[in-house]
């Protein structure tokens, strides 16, 4: 891993952005000063000017604009799968508040945490999922009533308890208060700094009492900083777009044709609720480490992602006629290459289905790794631990939660001595514990690391999830 840095460029082009580093040099390197070469089909990094081993420059999240993450937010709900979860949320909280008038015998508080469950439960998985690097909505594993509805409508309404508490005592007060109007104000700033910590909170599984300790939700806030400002500031805009979306809401949902006008009211008043799980999630994903939450390696990203190195190795090291077939064309546009391209000089021979793996993840071609990955047999020693892990953060990321498991495990079993088996573990553990909901296999992996590994990074981690809340 490389130290982050501001404006990362390359040693010999001052004007190109580096995306990988040359320890032998002591420079970073641009894509057109690193090579890419194939060795026993295995691809290798080396440094144009000295021919020595490269690597990857990796810089932290933060390096991307964190309002430009933010943005993207608002487009989250509108994608295919967004929308699909509006509706799916949309159709059960508007039948578990239409039922009651249709169905009088169902208890109300059975439809209360029907209802309350499945929007906290849904806004809550959100949160966890794009912590965790999910670009979109992936349909959450239903597990049992308590988990999935009970336990996220009691988070849900006991982290916001010290914002509707103190705001249900004021105006039931107003009326008699002098300077109602100053009061009123202190609590909607109160609730605007508090809320979005609180709820980030209850979504990521802190004890249903710490949730209503303001000076631990506070303390967290403060250590991510700026950025919390940031986000609780987006709550004002999202606030007053709620309240017009509610507007519309109400007149869809009263519509004279029965059911559909009620769950598309409900999917509308959903969108604001979305964008902000949404953003809190995105506050995990890049600051996360900032208050203990992952491994801080997890935090780190490729400085160019998708780009390959163009580099060619001086003609003296290699044949020239190998390297006239292996080299590009003609000069390429940069950084339009996003997409995997089929291998320069096809070999005469299939390559091996794990080779291609490797290569795959070696240059960044992660869907193509999985999509291959998932034909490889099981318990292939071969492979790289890099490989298995690159796979199984991807497979979790895109919501194929079996094989991001299967990959994971592969290096915890085969490899436990690998530097990368620790935070494997880890990984694996967090899957199952705040995507699977299986605790028990979550506290066992925990504990695992914890005792196998101490004194890394992933061993600190686990102590701190292995501590009661
Ligand atoms: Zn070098
Ligand atoms: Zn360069």
């Amino acid at each position: 891993m490389s130290i982050p840095s501001e404006n990362a460029h390359c040693q010999y082009h001052p004007r190109a952005a580096a995306g990988w580093f040359c320890p032998a040099c002591d420079a970073k390197l641009c894509p057109d000063c690193t090579v890419l070469e194939e060795v026993a089909s295995t691809g290798l990094l080396s440094c144009v000017r000295c021919g020595g081993a490269a690597e990857e420059w990796k810089v932290h999240r933060s390096h991307t604009p964190f309002s430009r993450r933010l943005l993207g937010a608002w487009h989250y709900p509108l994608k295919k799968s967004g929308l699909l979860a509006l509706l799916a949320v949309g159709a059960v909280v508007a039948m578990s508040r239409g039922l009651s008038s249709i169905l009088p015998f169902v208890p109300g508080l059975i439809l209360l945490t029907i209802w309350l469950g499945s929007f906290w439960g849904s806004l809550f998985w959100i949160v966890r999922s794009t912590s965790m690097g999910a670009e979109h909505f992936t349909a959450p594993d239903f597990h049992d009533v308590h988990h999935d509805l009970v336990s996220p409508a009691i988070r849900g309404t006991v982290a916001t308890a010290l914002i509707w508490v103190p705001a249900l005592l004021f105006f039931f007060k107003a009326n008699k208060l002098e300077g109602v109007g100053a009061v009123f104000g202190v609590v909607v700033l109160a609730t605007v700094l508090y809320a979005p910590m609180a709820l980030m909170f209850a979504a990521t599984g802190q004890g249903t009492l710490s949730l209503l300790n303001p000076f631990k939700v506070i303390g967290i806030a403060m250590r991510l900083g700026r950025a919390y400002l940031v986000v609780a500031a987006w709550m004002v805009p999202l606030a007053l777009l709620h309240l017009m979306l509610m507007f519309v809401a109400a007149k869809v949902s009263s519509l004279s044709i029965p059911l559909l006008p009620s769950v598309l009211g409900e999917a509308i008043s959903l969108y604001v609720p979305f964008v902000m799980a949404r953003m809190l999630g995105l506050l995990l994903y890049v600051h996360g480490d900032r208050v203990g939450y992952g491994v801080d390696s997890e935090f780190y990203e490729p400085a160019m992602p998708g780009v390959k190195p163009r580099g060619k190795k001086r003609a003296a090291r290699v044949p020239a006629q190998a390297r006239a077939e292996a080299s590009h064309p003609a000069p390429r546009q940069r950084f339009i290459e996003m997409e995997p391209e089929p291998a320069p000089r096809p070999a005469p021979t299939p390559e091996p289905l794990e080779a291609q793996v490797v290569r795959a993840v070696e240059t960044n071609a992660l869907d193509r790794a999985l999509e291959l990955y998932r034909r490889l047999p099981e318990n292939l020693a071969s492979l790289p631990a890099a490989s298995h892990v690159a796979v199984g953060q991807k497979a979790a990321a895109v919501g194929d939660y079996p094989l991001a498991v299967r990959a994971l495990k592969q290096v915890a079993q085969l490899t436990p001595e690998d530097p990368l088996a620790p935070r494997a573990c880890v990984i694996l553990a967090r899957l199952y514990g705040e995507r699977l909901g299986d605790e028990a296999s979550a506290l066992k992996l925990y504990r695992h690391v914890a005792g196998r590994y101490p004194g890394t990074d992933a061993a600190r981690f686990a102590q701190s999830r292995l501590k009661p809340a």
